[in-house]
């Protein structure tokens, strides 16, 4: 549907045709109660039914319990009330229960939130205590044979959803049982489901949550195993529903779609085969090592499921890897679905001791199992595009690309940023306040444009710039003497600047870059257009500052943008005579039409990074074109607009509404009164 390739499998699926119809027939036709005893009642008793047998066949739950529920992490929580509840009981009887609640250290969230939940609650008084995992996400045995005897209860999943690992389930029994621990084990077989054999009655395992989402089934919908004799405690109490084990009248549409599943995995006529899925997953992995040079695979795939990859690329950002494969109708994860927007580093490749830029940098690819032939030769032809993109826009650093940056770019992460001044005519650049996150990504644009670096400045003293000195290579002069702000010992140019001061300045293409004292230990940049001997105010175009509020007001205009690098309030960047910004710049998709009809002059301005322009692969034919200016060029656009006089309106777009919100507020504040923001996006207008 909508031409996209849908590879988060692992955060949902889509659902399977035959369930979804047999829950609109549940919704159409089979609608009764299953707890009334009239016809209609009973003709949705026999769904219910049917779909719990063919639950315990296939999950071999034998005499245990399999109740439904609204998913997997509601088992988790009757899993550990239930364990939790006996826990306590035994506390009181004076037994000795241990005082450990061990779980592995890349559990899903909601296994540690569970179990902090309910031992807070019932005063259980446990211990916390995660189980660590090798390099290759794998339970550290010996420190469960070590845990095991004082733990309560342990909890340790089938298969990780970040990257697929498969748990080594005997093993973690027979450390258990070796152990003579009384403890209650958990495994959570969410990502398990369909893709692992499982014989639940004949292990250890006393609770087993599922979740129908994550196979082809609906969102809502889930079991619980729980084994015969184990402790229970229903969550939920009510009309007695399930046999009293969980209550409220159950979700029959979720169910019958659930069963529909179920009953496909039995037959085993429905999904590929494993054989044909670790195929599938090889040809993606090629396809990425031929896109991506240096990929690197943070799931070893013979001990992980065979829909999923897990992969990092030096120099190139989870953000960035995402947003150019969303641009390409590639959708993929940063690290885990609850943390994507925030592209933290994943807690279970740090549990797995990777280094930061593989953990933070961390995108998984995952598969459903009704992927296809040609969905995987379509994702294949993406990456490669997605690739290709990266390439030309210089971030990834094996060939040069075809056009290169001429004038300001802004390098941002978090609140900070830097700055590179690009002159394209004489291939070379000024480098003003690097991060050191941000030393692969500047290497990359210099190395690949073969940019001459003049200078490597900072705003405050004293900032280390050994380590991108060191990747610059030859592109920058390291025996050259500079000051404690890496300002070159030797400049040709002195310049007076509107106070009458005499500064030093470099000759950038055109330009020059000028330093003025901003106080103790500080240092301001002006970069402008010199006229003589002088570099007046008003040809001052840029100035660079630690923050916005600057000390350059008296060599500098109102025109002049100030360009700071401690940017918290992400800005992008200020004016000396910034205006409040009005309510009114969302336009959302129907408004927009409106908006171009009445305004001809109007220019669309996709403010997306230029390999997420490049890499755009249009929902439908005919999507209007847009001027791409990613919003790491803004700055260097917007003081073009605004010295235009006349403010041509113009109408920020990127993928979600984020940035082109940025752009329009930026542009406002500046004074620029007709810029707005697409709401929402490029994702719902297409
Ligand atoms: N456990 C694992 C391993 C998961 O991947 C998920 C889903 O993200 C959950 C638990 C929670 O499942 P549900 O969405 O059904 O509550």
């Amino acid at each position: 549907m909508n031409n996209e390739i849908y590879l988060d499998g692992n955060a949902t699926t889509c659902i399977l045709p035959a369930a979804a119809l047999a829950a609109a027939d549940i919704m159409a036709e089979r609608y009764g109660n299953p707890s009334s005893s009239h016809g209609t009642g009973l003709r949705a008793k026999v769904v219910l039914d049917q779909a719990r047998q063919c639950a315990v066949r296939l999950l071999g739950a034998g005499e245990g319990r399999l109740m439904f529920n609204s998913g997997a992490t509601e088992g988790i929580q009757t899993a550990v009330l239930s364990a939790l509840v006996a826990v306590r009981e035994r506390q009181v009887r004076g037994e000795s229960v241990g005082s450990l609640l061990v779980y592995g250290a890349t559990e899903h969230k909601a296994v540690p939130e569970a179990l902090a939940h309910w031992n807070r609650l019932l005063g259980t008084n446990l211990k916390l205590t995660a189980l660590p995992v090798d390099g290759g996400g794998l339970h550290d045995l010996a420190a469960l044979r070590a845990l095991a005897p004082d733990a309560a209860m342990i909890c340790t999943m089938a298969a990780n959803n970040e990257t697929g690992v498969v748990s080594d389930l005997d093993g973690i029994a027979a450390a258990i049982e070796a152990s003579g621990t009384t403890a209650l084990w958990m495994v959570d077989c969410v990502q398990a489901l369909g893709k692992l054999q499982l014989n639940l009655a004949t292990t250890r395992i006393d609770y087993a949550p599922f979740s129908g989402h994550k196979l082809h089934a609906p969102k809502g919908v889930g079991m619980l195993y729980v084994r015969a004799g184990a402790p229970f405690t229903p969550l939920v109490m009510g009309g007695g529903q399930e046999t009293g084990q969980r209550s409220g009248t159950e979700n029959m549409a979720g169910i019958a779609a659930l069963g529909v599943v179920l009953a496909a995995l039995e037959r085993g006529d429905t999904f590929p085969s494993h054989a044909q899925l670790h195929g599938y997953r090889a040809r993606l992995a090629d396809a990425l090592r031929a896109a991506l040079p240096g990929v690197v695979f943070n799931n070893a795939f013979e001990k992980s499921l065979p829909t999923t990859l897990n992969f990092a690329v030096p120099g190139v950002s989870s953000r960035e890897l995402m947003d150019v494969f969303d641009a390409a109708r590639v959708r993929v994860s940063a690290g885990s679905a609850c943390s994507a927007s925030k592209a933290a580093p994943s807690y279970v490749l740090d549990a797995m001791g990777l280094p930061l830029w593989r953990s933070a940098g961390a995108i998984r690819m995952s598969f459903g199992a009704m992927v296809d032939e040609a969905t995987i030769a379509t994702a294949c032809q993406r990456i490669a595009h997605c690739g290709a993109a990266l390439r030309a826009a210089g971030m990834i650093a094996d060939q040069p690309s075809a056009e290169p940056d001429d004038g300001l770019l802004q390098l941002g992460v978090e609140g900070e940023c830097g700055w590179l001044v690009l002159d394209a005519a004489s291939r070379s650049c000024i480098v003003i306040d690097p991060l050191p996150a941000l030393t692969a990504r500047i290497t990359a644009i210099v190395r690949g444009h073969n940019y001459r670096v003049l200078a490597i400045v900072a705003t405050t003293a004293g900032a280390d710039h050994a380590p991108l000195v060191k990747s610059l290579g030859a592109h920058y002069d390291a025996e050259a003497l500079t000051d404690a702000f890496g300002w070159p010992a030797i400049t040709a140019h002195r310049l007076t600047l509107a106070d009458g001061a005499e500064v030093n300045a470099i000759a950038i293409g055109g330009q020059v870059l000028a330093q003025v004292a901003a106080g103790e230990g500080a240092r301001a940049y002006l970069l402008g257009v010199k006229d003589g001997v002088h570099l007046p105010a008003d040809l001052v175009r840029f100035a660079f500052t630690a923050h916005a509020e600057s000390q350059v007001a008296a060599v500098t205009t109102e025109q002049t943008l100030l360009c700071p690098t401690r940017d918290a309030r992400n800005q992008l960047c200020a004016g000396h005579a910034d205006v409040a910004c009005a309510a009114d710049l969302q336009l959302d998709s129907h408004a927009l039409d409106a908006f171009l009809q009445a305004h001809p002059d109007a220019m669309l301005v996709d403010v997306r990074e230029p390999y997420e322009f490049a890499a755009t692969i249009a929902a439908t034919a005919g999507a209007r074109a847009a001027q791409s200016v990613p919003l790491s060029r803004l700055v260097e656009h917007a003081s073009l607009w605004l010295r235009g006089g006349t403010h041509q309106p113009l109408v920020f777009v990127c993928r979600s509404g984020n940035r082109s919100m940025k752009a329009a507020q930026c542009l406002r504040r500046l004074g620029h009164a007709s810029s707005y923001s697409l709401t929402g996006g490029l994702a719902l207008a297409a």
